[in-house]
């Protein structure tokens, strides 16, 4: 049946009618199911090729007897955590099925009908699905060299504006805004607007004037930080993440939060993880090392990519992407096309373990060759 001719559409709530599902990364069973190979590597959803650390694994395990019981619905070990890591009083902090899950509570309590949002052109997918699902407005502001152009998005500021969302580093292009004007971007906004810094990468970052937004909460209490366990904790299964806000916005947002939105061993993993600087630094260090490869490789064979502070590298492959992408995973390398941000030449590549780096690069250099 053709999606136009469902009948329920004419039932659903606004927004429903032009919504376009999120489009994940492909699984490694998928694939390997669809084309009847083994041993494919995934490089597809910037998840941490370590997977989780130590002391995140025995949380879990600890966790085993909890099964049957439900979670604690208020999180509050993990919000202690959480709040005394960053410094901030535990009403600050609001828990998420992943940080996705934050994004969504935001759109719900800050956006419906009649109200709109801003974000870049090329800006993680999630912001405009979240827009469209509670039915209010996405103004896209037009991006430079791929990142976002703050006076552009100031640009469609208006006093419709509920929500503007920045991802820092940004999701698939890698791009970064510096301190001084993505403070003083904020501090430009009004007060009936929230704005969201999308911190889901932070870990990865080393530039000296990359901010931590989450110093400027006391300065701007329309300001929402969000955080996830998904990239460099590297737990994105449990699906955990966080936001970080003046309390009486976190107070609106745990009014549409589900009461048990993080599960047992989301929260045990998370408490676990934060306070293990040995694995996060493990992983950014391979990660340098795997950008180092990609870049370099990119290089000899004058390909174009966006410089990418991120665990992932987008590329113009210099012909439409599909067919590649379709060739790539015939050789069992699961990237990820970019085409529906408006990249049909890109694909988006997690950095993933040196030998996987490595036979994805073979595979490029294979498909690409002159
Ligand atoms: C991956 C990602 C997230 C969310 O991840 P969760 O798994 O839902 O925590 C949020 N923002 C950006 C920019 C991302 O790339």
């Amino acid at each position: 049946m053709m999606v136009q001719d469902n009948p329920f559409l004419a039932l659903t709530a606004p927004g429903i009618a032009g919504l376009t599902p999120y489009v994940p990364g492909k699984p490694v069973s998928e694939l390997e199911r669809e084309f009847g190979i083994s041993d494919s590597v995934k490089l597809a959803s910037n998840e941490n090729p370590l997977g989780p650390g130590p002391r995140a694994r025995a949380a879990i395990a600890a966790q085993l007897d909890e099964l049957g019981r439900y979670p604690d619905g208020g999180g509050f070990e993990l919000r202690r955590v959480l709040a005394e890591f960053h410094g901030v009083t535990q009403s600050a902090v609001t828990l998420g099925n992943g940080s996705n899950d934050v994004l969504d509570l935001v759109a719900r309590t800050f956006l419906q009908p009649g109200t709109e949002s801003v974000f870049s052109q090329y800006a993680f997918a999630v912001y405009p699905i979240a827009t469209q699902a509670v039915g209010a407005t996405a103004r896209i502001a037009e991006a430079r060299d791929f990142g976002h152009d703050l006076e552009a998005m100031a640009a469609l500021v208006t006093d419709r504006t509920r929500v503007v969302w920045i991802a820092n580093p940004n999701n698939p292009t890698g791009t970064w805004l510096a301190a001084a004007p993505l403070r003083s971007f904020i501090s430009s906004l009004p007060s009936t607007c929230m704005v969201v810094v999308d911190e889901a990468y932070t870990e990865y970052v080393s530039e000296p004037d990359f901010p931590d937004a989450t110093h400027w909460l006391e300065s701007f209490p329309n300001l929402i930080v969000t955080r996830t366990f998904a990239k460099a904790h590297g737990l994105a299964s449990l699906r955990v993440g966080y936001g970080l806000s003046d309390p009486r916005v976190a107070e609106l947002l745990n009014r549409v939060r589900q009461p048990f939105n993080v599960n047992t061993f989301a929260q045990a993993a998370a408490a676990a993880a934060i306070l293990d600087r040995e694995h996060v630094r493990a992983s950014v260090e391979l990660n340098r090392a795997g950008m180092r490869q990609y870049t370099e490789a990119f290089e000899r064979l004058g390909l174009d990519y966006i410089p990418s502070v991120g665990n992932f590298i987008t590329v113009d492959v210099g012909r439409p992407a599909g067919p590649v992408n379709q060739e790539l995973l015939r050789r069992g390398i699961i990237v990820r096309p970019v085409g529906n941000y408006g990249l049909p030449h890109h694909l988006r590549i997690s950095i993933g373990l040196e030998s996987e780096n490595a036979r994805c690069l073979a595979a490029l250099e294979e498909l690409l060759a002159p």
